[in-house]
């Protein structure tokens, strides 16, 4: 059975986009008859740390994104809290070892936000996340565009691990991700709906109640088409073509829709039934918060010995 990796930084409150993003293909994977997979799907909170962060929020943030995994029926993969499984941090460095400062000072992310004050986890990141694939020898990794050259810094740095100090890392491929929806913001429909974005009324998260739902659906960006048939999607109008992406996903239909105060209404009945059982799935996961605590020890357990021969190899091949 081949594995599948998947990890989250718990930077901010999980939104609409991860769930239709990721969440969803990632509980399509675990039970994808016949190919299905032996998943690992992770909580990064190392990887929260590579900028300024307030310890109180992140162990929040990680409880929260713990819960919703399970909440969005996670519960067949090996669910793991990342800073559990020390062999990360312990192979991130050998892998730093590897790698030069003129490598990692290519990256695109170091390139925009590195600054002399930038935090120098930030700079070593990209041999942590190397670490985090190369420990689970999967035989491919999907990633999109903006992960791609992290995976292609893995594969070169696990290449050049096993010419030096003999043959100890799967080299991954790279496939590209079964297109899955892209959700953008509802206030800026150019803008990927992304969790870092605090607050803000185009962000939908997994845990608004719906009138908060409402609320942000009804401020969404349309356009002054009136026409007859201005629900439409089209790429001169990205404010109504992610409403309608969105409505699908969700399991509505733009039939018989056409003013923008109708595809409002049905893509707020579509989000908020989406939501609803997952927030109810949550609240209960929240109220025993010890089944929680439980199923996250047995995955980083499980973590820990898969892990175990892989960074064993990688010490002994170095001179440990
Ligand atoms: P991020 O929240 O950017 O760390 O991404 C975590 C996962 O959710 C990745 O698999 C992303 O591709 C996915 N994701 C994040 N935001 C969106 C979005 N707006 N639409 C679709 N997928 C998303």
């Amino acid at each position: 059975m081949h594995r599948h990796l998947s990890l989250l930084t718990p930077s901010g409150h999980l939104t609409l986009g991860n769930l239709l993003g990721a969440l969803r293909p990632m509980a399509a994977a675990q039970c994808d008859a016949p190919g299905s997979a032996d998943c690992f799907y992770g909580i990064a909170d190392l990887h929260a740390m590579t900028t300024p962060h307030d310890p109180a929020r992140l162990r929040a943030l990680t409880r929260e994104t713990a819960t919703l995994l399970l909440a969005a029926g996670l519960e067949g993969a090996t669910l793991f809290v990342q800073s559990r499984v020390p062999a990360h941090a312990q192979l991130a460095y050998l892998l730093e070892c590897t790698a030069s400062t003129g490598e990692l000072s290519r990256m695109i992310q170091f390139k925009e936000k590195g600054r002399s004050s930038t935090r120098v986890s930030l700079f070593t990141y990209p041999a942590l996340m190397a670490a985090d694939i190369l420990l689970y020898r999967p035989s491919q990794v999907p990633v999109g565009a903006d992960q791609r050259q992290h995976v292609e810094l893995t594969r070169d740095l696990a290449a050049r691990f096993n010419s030096t100090y003999g043959p100890v890392f799967t080299i991954p491929e790279i496939t590209v991700p079964t297109a899955g929806a892209r959700v953008m913001r509802l206030d800026e429909p150019s803008v990927k709906m992304g969790k870092s974005a605090g607050d803000v009324p185009g962000v939908v998260r997994l845990l608004d109640p719906p009138d908060v739902v409402r609320r942000k659906v009804a401020r969404a960006v349309t356009d002054s088409d009136t026409g007859p048939d201005a629900v439409r999607a089209d790429p001169a109008k990205p404010g109504v073509t992610n409403l309608l992406d969105i409505l699908t996903a969700c399991g509505g239909s733009p039939d018989g829709v056409t003013t923008y105060g109708a595809l409002k209404k049905a893509v707020t009945d579509a989000v908020v039934a989406e939501l609803e059982p997952l927030q109810r799935r949550y609240a209960d996961l929240a109220a025993d918060p010890a089944h929680v605590t439980g199923v996250y020890d047995a995955g980083a357990a499980r973590c820990r010995k898969v892990t175990a021969p892989v960074l064993a190899a990688a010490q002994a091949a170095m001179g440990l």
